[in-house]
């Protein structure tokens, strides 16, 4: 069943707006002297000197791992960039002397801008070689290109892990958050 609205007959106060104009102006005067003397209920945070503390949850940035001979622990397998929804892992493989190990990255990359943090790459490393536990969030940049994260980049971050090549994960890593969880950028 329709129901009958009754319209509003404002008078001519009112249809001028001169009085609501003011009203309004008053209204943001009194919230303007009441957050600069008072700074009572004011939600807008004082970025950068205050932060916000991100949730236990956040990731941050990925890190590459190290072994404790500080050699990187990628060996070059492509399984992270194999995983990886958003097709934003881009490594170049490279021969090594070491005839225990394939296989190094020569490059590895991962455009920030298209990454959306899933764990995927971490999920899928059987060498514990990458990690998204730093707590650093990504940096803004003026251009895309430095929203690419490289080796140095992410080795900087890294630390050293001693858990067995292809096999057991995090339970004998040396460390477990390399930044803790803080909200700086
Ligand atoms: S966190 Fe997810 S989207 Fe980002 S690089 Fe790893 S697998 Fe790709
Ligand atoms: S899955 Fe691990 S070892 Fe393989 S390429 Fe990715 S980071 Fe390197």
């Amino acid at each position: 069943m329709a129901k009958v609205v009754n319209r509003m007959h404002p008078d001519f106060a009112t249809q001028s707006y001169v009085v609501e104009a003011f009203k309004g102006v008053a209204l943001v005067t009194r919230q303007f002297a009441r957050n600069l003397f008072a700074k009572k209920d004011i939600v807008t945070v004082q970025y950068p000197e205050d932060r916000r503390p991100y949730t236990p949850r956040f990731r941050g940035k990925h890190r590459l791992m190290l072994r404790d001979d500080k050699s990187v622990r990628c060996v070059a397998c492509m399984l992270c960039a194999t995983a990886c929804p958003a097709n934003c892992i881009t490594i170049v493989a490279k021969e090594i002397d070491d005839p225990t190990i394939e296989k190094a990255p020569a490059s590895f990359d991962i455009d920030l801008l298209k990454c959306i943090y899933c764990g995927f790459c971490e999920e899928a490393c059987p060498c514990d070689a990458i990690r998204l536990d730093s707590g650093v969030h990504a940096i803004p940049s003026f251009t895309r290109r430095d929203q690419k994260a490289g080796v140095i980049n992410l080795l900087s971050l890294g630390g050293v892990s001693i858990a067995s090549q292809g096999g057991e994960h995090r339970a004998h890593s040396h460390e477990g958050t390399a930044h803790g969880r803080s909200s700086g950028h």
